[in-house]
Order: C-alpha cells, then sequence, then structure tokens
C-alpha cells in the first residue's frame, strides 16, 4: 500500500465532502429543506447511497444525516511520515467520495446545471436494464470509465477505437488542466452517445459518479439484493460488473479519491502517467491501481488487469468490425450508395441447401459493384445466403437470416436497417474509399456464419444481384418462402410440441432467474422465442437454452405442467416450486429486468394494465415503468405483475387464467400501434373486434379515475368478467 495514495485519496475526500457541505447548505438557504431531489427516471432515490446505506433520499432535508455519516468515515490525513499498511482507511475514504459526489450532482439537479452540456449526466433505468440484455448475451464484455483527457485528440480518438473494436461500452469525461476528453474526441468528428458505445458523463470529476450509479443499480435490479446489503452490493459489483477506469493525464487528490471508491466496487484504475501502484489482490479481482505509459497498449493492458473477456473479430474487410459500430447511422450527407427503402428493389434471404449443393466460402457478385454509380444514388440489391449442415433444419432459416441485420450493421460507415424484402442498406463515403465493396458483405457473413453457427453451419456461399431483373426473381422466390415461414410459426401451439425450453441467459446478472418459452409465449426479453430456444440448444446443447419436457399438464388453463415445475425447481436452484405459463396471478413466472412491457393489475377496473419500457410517464397503477420494474426484476415471484415480451399480449395463451386479452384496460398508445394489426386479428377471433378502441391510453388518461369513465362508456368487457382478487 503506498503512502502517497492514502495521502491523496484522503485529501481529496476531504476536499470533496467540504464541497458538499457547502453546496448543501447553499441549497437549504436556497430552496429550502423540503425541496425534492431527484435523478431522471430511477426508482432508486440517490443509488449509491440507497444501496450501500438504505436511505431513501427524497428531498434536501433527507441530505444532513447522511452527510454526518459521511464524514464519520473520513480518517486524518496522513502525515508523510507515517506508513499506512493496509487499505482500509483509503477505501472508507472512497466510500465517502462516492456519496458526496452523489449528493452533489443530484444538488446540481435540483440547481439545473445538470446534465453539463453534451453529456448524458445521470442514466436512467430504463438504459440500465437495455444495456443489461447485452451484457448477458455478451455482446458488450465490459465497461471502461475514462477520467482526464489524452495527451492529444488524435490519442484519444485511437484508444476509444481500441475499446470499440473490443466491443467494450466507454463512459468518457472529466477532465485534465481544463481539457476533457468529451472535447478531443468532439474535435475528431467522433459519433457519441448509447448506440455507438461511447457515453460522455460530464467535464468533471464529480460527474464520474454516474458510471458508478449504473453499476451498483445492477446488483438490486438484477442481483436481487436489497437496499442496504452494503457488501453485497459491492461483491455483485466486483464479480458480475466487468468494469474499470482509465486515468488519462494527471492524477489529482479527487481522481484519487474517486479512484479509492471505484477499488470498493472491485473496478481497476489503469493510469497513463507514472503513479504509485497498489498491487495487492484482495479487493479487485487483479490489481487494484497500476500504469501503462504506452497509449498503444494501455487498452490491452487494462483488460488483463480487470480479467475481461474480449473476442476481437478479425475479419477482412477494409474497414473497423464490431458490435460498437451496430447503431452507428450513415447519413445522407456522407453516404456513398444505398439500397432499398424506397430507393430500389432490395431483398436478402437466406435458404437451406444440401451439403453438396454449396461451395463453401464461395462470394460471387452477379451485376455492377458501388463505385459504377455516382456518389449519393441507389441501386438495386438481391443477398441470397446459401447455407448447408449435417445438422442445419429448415426452421433455422429465420433465425440465420435474421442475423444479417447486425452481423452487415457491425462493419464502420454501413448502416442496416429492416430484414426481408424491406431492407435498407447505406455505406458511408469514407467506407467505400477504404475499398470496401459489395463483395465484402459475403466476406462478413460467410465468416459471421460460421464464427457463432459453426454447429450447424458446415457450409455458406453468397450470392450478391445487382440487376433489377435478377433482384426480381430472388424476391419472388424469396416471397414465396417468406409467407411459408410465417404459416409455419404462427400455425404452432404449445399442445403441438413436447418440449417447451428454457433460458438462463440472465443468470450471470439474476442468478435465480428462468423463463420457461414455449410456441405461445416468448422470452421476457422479447429476443427469444422457441424456434429459437431450440435452435440455439442445436448449437449449443450444452448452453443456456434447455429443452424442458412439459410432462403432465396439471392445469391446461393456468399452465401447469409437471416438466415445467421439475425444471423451474432444477434452474432457480431451490428458490421456486413451480410456476404457471398462462397465469398472472397465480405463481407467475419470475422476471429478471430486462423486460420488453410490465403488466400490472388495476383492481379498480377489474383488469390490467401493460407498459413497455419505452414509455417514460405515469401510468394508471401510479407509477412509471422505472419504479415497477424495480418491484418486479431480480428473478422475484410478485402475484399480479409480470415482465412480458410484447409479442406474448397477441398470444391466444395471454393471460389465459385471468381471461385473457379481454383484461387489457390500458396501454400506451405506441404500444398499441404497435401490436395492433396482430391485435385487432386476435380480438376478432376472440369475437370483439374492437377491442383495441375500448382500451384507454394515455390520451384518456393515467389513473384509474381518468380512465374509468371511459371503459364504462366503451362497455369494456374486463368490468363484467369475473373479480380479478
Ligand atoms: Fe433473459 Fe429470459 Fe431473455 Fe433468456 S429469454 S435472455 S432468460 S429474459
Ligand atoms: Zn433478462
Amino acid at each position: 500500500m503506498s503512502k502517497i495514495i492514502a495521502t491523496a485519496a484522503i485529501r481529496g475526500a476531504h476536499r470533496i465532502v467540504g464541497e458538499c457541505e457547502k453546496l448543501l447548505g447553499r441549497t437549504i438557504t436556497e430552496k429550502g429543506k423540503e425541496a425534492k431531489i431527484e435523478f431522471p427516471e430511477t426508482a432508486y432515490f440517490l443509488p449509491m447511497i440507497y444501496a450501500l446505506l438504505g436511505e431513501e433520499v427524497k428531498q434536501v432535508g433527507d441530505m444532513p444525516p447522511i452527510l454526518d455519516y459521511t464524514k464519520g468515515l473520513l480518517h486524518e490525513v496522513p502525515s508523510d511520515s507515517v506508513w499506512l499498511p493496509y487499505l482500509g482507511p483509503t477505501l472508507d475514504a472512497g466510500v465517502a467520495t462516492l456519496f458526496a459526489e452523489e449528493m452533489i450532482v443530484a444538488l446540481r439537479y435540483l440547481h439545473g446545471t445538470e446534465p453539463q452540456q453534451d453529456c448524458n449526466g445521470f442514466f436512467t433505468d430504463t438504459i440500465m436494464r437495455t444495456l443489461g440484455i447485452q451484457l448477458v448475451d455478451g455482446r458488450m464484455p465490459g465497461f471502461a470509465a475514462i477520467l482526464g483527457a489524452a495527451p492529444d485528440s488524435k490519442t484519444a480518438v485511437k484508444i476509444v477505437r481500441e475499446l470499440q473494436k473490443r466491443s467494450i461500452l466507454i463512459f468518457a469525461g472529466s477532465s485534465v488542466n481544463g481539457t476533457s476528453i468529451i472535447d478531443q474526441l468532439k474535435a475528431e468528428g467522433v459519433q457519441m452517445g448509447w448506440e455507438p458505445y461511447v457515453v460522455p458523463y460530464g467535464r468533471d470529476t464529480v460527474s464520474a459518479i454516474y458510471p458508478l450509479d449504473w453499476a451498483i443499480r445492477s446488483a438490486l435490479t438484477f442481483g436481487g439484493l436489497k437496499r442496504g446489503q452494503a457488501k453485497e452490493c459491492l461483491l455483485y459489483c466486483k464479480e458480475r460488473v466487468f468494469a474499470f477506469g482509465l486515468a488519462l493525464g494527471e492524477v489529482d487528490d479527487l481522481k484519487y479519491a474517486t479512484g479509492a471508491g471505484a477499488i470498493n466496487m472491485g473496478f481497476p484504475v489503469i493510469a497513463d502517467t507514472e503513479i504509485p501502484e497498489i498491487r495487492p489482490t484482495g479487493i479487485c479481482t487483479y490489481e487494484h491501481v497500476v500504469h501503462e505509459l504506452d497509449h498503444d497498449k494501455i487498452v490491452p493492458y487494462s483488460i488483463q488487469v480487470r480479467g475481461v473477456k474480449v473476442k476481437v473479430q478479425e475479419i477482412d474487410v477494409p474497414v473497423p468490425y464490431s458490435p460498437a459500430f451496430e447503431g452507428e447511422v450513415v447519413r445522407r450527407e456522407s453516404m456513398h450508395v444505398q439500397m432499398g427503402q424506397k430507393y430500389s428493389k432490395a431483398v436478402e434471404y437466406l435458404r437451406m441447401r444440401e451439403l453438396d449443393e454449396v461451395e463453401d466460402g464461395k462470394i460471387e457478385l452477379i451485376g455492377p459493384d458501388i463505385d459504377s454509380v455516382q456518389p449519393g444514388e441507389a441501386m438495386p440489391l438481391a443477398i441470397q445466403v446459401d447455407v448447408a449442415g449435417r445438422r442445419m433444419q429448415k426452421d433455422f432459416e429465420p433465425i440465420l437470416e435474421r442475423r444479417i441485420h447486425p452481423y452487415i450493421n457491425m462493419a464502420m460507415g454501413v448502416s442496416h436497417a429492416g430484414q426481408r424484402n424491406i431492407v435498407w442498406i447505406r455505406v458511408s463515403t469514407e467506407t467505400f474509399q477504404k475499398g470496401f465493396r459489395l463483395a465484402h458483405f459475403g466476406t462478413i457473413l460467410h465468416h459471421q456464419l460460421h464464427e457463432e453457427y459453426g454447429k450447424i453451419v458446415d457450409k455458406a456461399a453468397v450470392r450478391i444481384f445487382t440487376r433489377e431483373p435478377d433482384v426480381e426473381k430472388v424476391l419472388a422466390e424469396a416471397t414465396r418462402a417468406f409467407h411459408e415461414r410465417d404459416a409455419r410459426v404462427e400455425g404452432m401451439t404449445d399442445e403441438s410440441v413436447d418440449d417447451f425450453y428454457s433460458c438462463t441467459l440472465c443468470q450471470s446478472f439474476a442468478p435465480n432467474h428462468v423463463c420457461v418459452i414455449s410456441p405461445e409465449r416468448l422470452g421476457l426479453c422479447g429476443a427469444y422465442n422457441w424456434l429459437d430456444g431450440k435452435a440455439s440448444f442445436e448449437i449449443n446443447p450444452r448452453g443456456p437454452n434447455q429443452p424442458v419436457k412439459k410432462g403432465e399438464c396439471l392445469d391446461p388453463v393456468k399452465g401447469i405442467f409437471k416438466g415445467v415445475n421439475e425444471a423451474v425447481r432444477l434452474y432457480s436452484h431451490g428458490h421456486l416450486e413451480q410456476f404457471t405459463i398462462y397465469s398472472l396471478m397465480d405463481t407467475p413466472m419470475t422476471s429478471c429486468g430486462c423486460f420488453e412491457c410490465i403488466m400490472a393489475i388495476l383492481p379498480e377496473t377489474n383488469g390490467v394494465m401493460i407498459v413497455n419500457r419505452e414509455y417514460p410517464d405515469m401510468t394508471p397503477c401510479g407509477m412509471k415503468f422505472t419504479t415497477l420494474a424495480g418491484a418486479v426484476g431480480g428473478g422475484q415471484q410478485t402475484p399480479g405483475f409480470l415482465g412480458i415480451g410484447r409479442l406474448y399480449v397477441t398470444s391466444r395463451k395471454f393471460i389465459l387464467a385471468e381471461g385473457g386479452m379481454k383484461r387489457i384496460v390500458w396501454m400506451p398508445k405506441m404500444l398499441k400501434d404497435d401490436v395492433r394489426t396482430r391485435f385487432q386479428k386476435r380480438a376478432a377471433d376472440e369475437g370483439m373486434p374492437d377491442l383495441l378502441d375500448r382500451i384507454a391510453d394515455e390520451s384518456v388518461g393515467s389513473s384509474v379515475e381518468e380512465i374509468m369513465p371511459f371503459l364504462q362508456k366503451a362497455g369494456h368487457p374486463a368490468l363484467t368478467l369475473p373479480p380479478l382478487l
């Protein structure tokens, strides 16, 4: 343990706690103790304080006792002659720093000075959940919080690109001598935001609390931990959240203090300056504070220190390739060519062939390439992928075909939207100039299909057509196949199969959660349906999706199956005895935290409401999505509340036990629009074709009192169904 670090961290903590005290005093004078304290869209109040101390800070007046406690964590600044043999006082200083920083930014929100210009500020619960699923499925192996600034903006870009290449989510901020990495990246035109994996949090070190706040919340949301379980929450972060700090430039007292806070959570700090290192093990998985002066090596070194498992994609294309580029937008001004949408005919189609019909790795371009068009023009395109394999099945065609979207999107400067005959692809000028051509689509698809689906894909070949008549021909064949596929999946019922599939992918975050996926009920994240489960099992027989023998059906209406219960007991590690597949009220399925929608009973209406993750406002149950989500997640069984995938809303098995879709009394308009076509078809089958119009939305009201008269006037069926409670 280095005394220099201890001294600096404790000194920094004293300073920041002092600043917090000053700001708090001023706020009490200016705004009063009753002034409301609130971060945007979270159910966790001030998350660090809530998780570690169990306290709900709701107004300014709640802060003074917390500040007193925080001060109690501060030790004397050790004099230079004192040798501190252990980390204790430094770690305490770190926790005090986190509390002080969190209170400061919360007070700044009250004063209207957060979020800072062009910065994200506090990360909402919605974002935390969306990222959760990417974490568990490995799309994002870890997170880096950058503090400070690189020696120059080119180096800043280099570091960020190295992290992006490895799909590591980057939180960028703080500064050194008035320069922030945020402005360095801006100067170089680097796209920032959640999609490109570079999120600017704020230009000072205090705002580095935002990424840490996000990490600690995952312990509560996904880990099923309760507020006040400080030790467990910190351990959870250490074991499951692969984060590290990168301190670029001089490390001042406040950065040491904040770093000491991060060390408590098991996150090491890697600096690019000659700082004293802390290398004992115990708290972090590996070293706590280390340095690497070479900017070319700092990223690989950090990954090694934190023990992040990354897979770098090495594909033979002339631009960087990684999930970090998946959400990148190619704007019209910077576009070389586009295909599809209203600009030209385009289609992509993957079909299964016999083994001897496919020559593996063969990539053909039939027609002119993208160097034949004037910049900004459109051209027709058909991408036909032929796949063969001893274990390939026709049912896997749509699953593999759906992967074309992320695969192509991951190339820098290429954007891909939609699928089938509604694709829309753009290639940027820069990417074109770097030598990217249509055949590279083939290179990417061939490589990725083998990489990800090697167990079922023995051979893959790609043909790319760019002449209108050829595109028409592929389109005709593909359209026939699409119709057939839809009929096959839509026609599947839970009765028609012997096996359902379990999914325990989210256990890396919610250790006792399991989804049971049946043909008529998809996973609550919306990303896994029965066919996906089946394919995933074929591909990886020891993976997260296992067949669940239905066994004897104990109740066809609630959906209770002997085999399902056995599986639930097994995968929940004995925490659950049973769950029903079709009931909201009786031992419903659990929720991990990444649900697309939440359903909740509204007892006064004798019905249920459904709210989707994207809807930010108040709902008739008196809670916003984020608050509701806080009550539902973490692998708990909560009758009356259920996380669901949105497609379940229009399933024939939708809460069968409670009367099905006729129970729905409220949904946000955007959700209604989203499910409209399927909903109306199903409602007609139920003998009530206009059901959707009888369901209230926010235009009617966001409280039970407001929607009740509407439901009565519309003659909503829930009012006459048997009582829910
Ligand atoms: Fe997680 Fe369930 Fe989705 Fe699997 S199906 S990824 S367990 S939410
Ligand atoms: Zn989940």
